[in-house]
């Protein structure tokens, strides 16, 4: 019997309430899942972002057998021989052969080039794809676009604000923020000084299952030499343990998240992050019950305003940003190379963590461990160095694709190619964040237990972040120039003598052709 509505379910799209399952008739029509070789290979898998993704889509299934809808799901097997390199629009159109639907539906789905295969695969066979609506995020793409229009400025806290008040977030009676204040970033910049962050509860442990368990044996078998590590897996991968995850994170973490939002220390790769990312970008987890459950930790007093206020902006603010920019900017947006960086790729030491850099280390171990860095290794040690030594931004989306259990074109794209690389010369953010190692310094203890010297430009003991941050600057001066609130960071570079500019090119030169040639440094 052919289908009626076929629901196409992509591995980011496990959210049991979706708008798109409400007009489904389990008796008539049927849900479609698929397990692609291709999305896991077109850039090589951290081995736990490919569990985190297969463990999530097999629960989702058996829920959804559960609740009795018919789900045709393709599992790939252990054999690698097994439709290798196969993508979503041959496994697609085999079985749109066969199950002849009258109507596809597919919510939008989160990567551009996704979305364009399957409406070629489906309009192939003259069907339209309908795109449900997606009650998952707070903003959809055409309410981001109509914000957007006439705006003279691209400003995350305008959109912010504007969030704020259209969902009555965070306002006193009289529609003013609560406390006075939009945003208490301000107050959000401290390191844990001397002392250290002292003992710090971590995440919940989420045991595999039998399902998990045979998801964990498959990557082993067929894709044993991606990168990561596998063992100790305990990640959430249901909507369950998602809500465990966010209940212990508000009250574990959340008291202490604004105020060191930014800090860096040794061996501590989550600090008080939520590591809420992945389940919240498979939608496991619905970002209102994130900002419920912190107002009322606000409301009960046990988190302070400063930790709430950060914590909802980044959720109801920077995630639903992205997404609007992603979906008005694509695909133009990811051809994006602002600084003109030629096609360097990232450095060979974002694949093993191997180098004498304690920082770069440091943020490897967790992306290599659990595939996550918390926000600031990301964009202010693995993105800075990427940025300070020119690597084409596209590449570095495309690494951080392959290695964070969190990533989705989307959010990644925005974030990597954008805010940490400029390469859209000023969307998501207003400026480069680019700094020397002495900012890295200050946040926390890492330079400590380093061979280089922060402050070093030169010499055997040069700091390497400090060498290309200035040489960056003298680099990009034409494009810098052109950038507001960056002339007092160029006027630093005025202050040096030609001798000493020229001793830091040498210098800068000499660290990029270690990297290139594949030397420790
Ligand atoms: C270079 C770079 C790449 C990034 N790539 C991704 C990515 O692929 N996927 C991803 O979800 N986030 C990405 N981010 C944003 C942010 O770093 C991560 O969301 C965050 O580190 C995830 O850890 P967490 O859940 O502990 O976040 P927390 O620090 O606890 O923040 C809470 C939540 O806010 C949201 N959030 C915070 N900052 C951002 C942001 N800038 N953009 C979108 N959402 C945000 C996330 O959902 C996050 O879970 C990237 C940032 C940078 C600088
Ligand atoms: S000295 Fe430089 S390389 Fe070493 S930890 Fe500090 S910033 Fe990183």
């Amino acid at each position: 019997m052919s289908v009626r509505t076929l629901l196409l379910v992509l591995g980011d799209q496990l959210d049991d309430g979706a708008d798109a399952l409400d007009a489904l008739d389990p008796d008539r029509d049927a849900v479609w899942m698929a397990e692609v070789d291709e999305e896991i290979t077109y850039v090589p898998c951290h081995k736990r972002r490919i569990a985190v993704f297969l463990a999530s889509m097999r629960h989702f299934r058996d829920r959804l057998r559960g609740r009795g809808y018919a789900v045709h799901y393709h599992e790939l097997g252990p054999d690698p021989d097994d439709d290798r390199g196969a993508g979503f629009a041959e496994v697609l159109a085999e079985d749109l052969a066969r199950l002849d639907p009258d109507e596809v539906v597919v919510t939008l789905p989160g990567d551009h080039r996704v979305k364009e295969s399957l409406e070629r695969t489906v309009g192939e066979l003259g069907l339209d794809l309908r795109i449900a609506g997606d009650r998952h995020f707070y903003c959809e793409p055409d309410a981001f676009a109509r914000w957007l229009k006439g705006r003279k400025r691209i400003l995350l806290e305008d959109f912010y604000r504007w969030m704020r008040k259209r969902h009555d977030i965070l306002l006193d009676t009289d529609g003013k923020p609560v406390g006075g204040e939009w945003n208490y970033d301000s107050r959000n910049r401290e390191s844990f000084g001397a002392d250290g962050p002292g003992d710090l509860p971590h995440p919940p442990r989420f045991e595999p299952d039998e399902v998990t368990q045979g998801v964990l044996d498959l990557i082993e078998a067929r894709w044993p030499d991606h990168p990561g590590r596998l063992g100790g897996f305990a990640e959430p991968v249901t909507p369950d343990q998602a809500r465990d995850a966010l209940d212990a994170f508000v009250k574990d973490r959340l008291p202490r998240f604004g105020t060191f939002q930014d800090a860096l220390w040794k061996g501590e790769h989550e600090l008080v992050h939520s590591r809420l990312s992945a389940v919240l970008n498979l939608k496991l987890l619905d970002p209102r019950d994130c900002v419920g459950a912190a107002l009322e930790a606000l409301q009960r007093g046990d988190a302070p305003l400063n930790a709430v206020e950060g914590f909802v902006r980044q959720i109801l603010g920077w995630r639903e940003y992205v997404r609007g920019l992603y979906w008005r900017f694509m695909p133009d947006y990811a051809e994006g190379n602002a600084l003109e960086c030629e096609d360097r790729d990232v450095p060979w030491f974002f694949w093993d963590g191997e180098t004498d850099m304690a920082c770069v280390a440091d943020a490897m171990e967790g992306v290599l461990e659990l595939g996550y860095a918390h926000h600031i290794q990301r964009l202010m040690v693995l993105g800075l160095f990427a940025l300070l030594s020119g690597v084409q931004p596209y590449r570095f989306h495309l690494w951080h694709m392959a290695l964070y259990i969190d990533a989705v074109d989307w959010v990644s794209l925005p974030n990597t190619l954008g805010m940490s690389q400029f390469g859209d010369g000023g969307v998501v953010g207003t400026k480069p964040y680019c700094a020397s190692g002495k900012y890295i310094q200050r946040m926390g203890n890492l330079c400590g237990g380093c061979r280089y010297d922060p402050a070093a430009s030169t010499g055997d003991d040069a700091c390497p972040f400090t060498t290309l941050y200035w040489d960056f600057l003298m680099r990009n001066r034409e494009t810098l120039e052109a950038v507001p609130r960056m002339g007092f960071q160029l006027k630093n570079v005025d202050r040096k003598g030609d001798d000493e500019l020229a001793a830091i090119r040498k210098k800068a030169a000499e660290v990029l052709a270690r990297v290139a040639a594949g030397e420790r440094i």
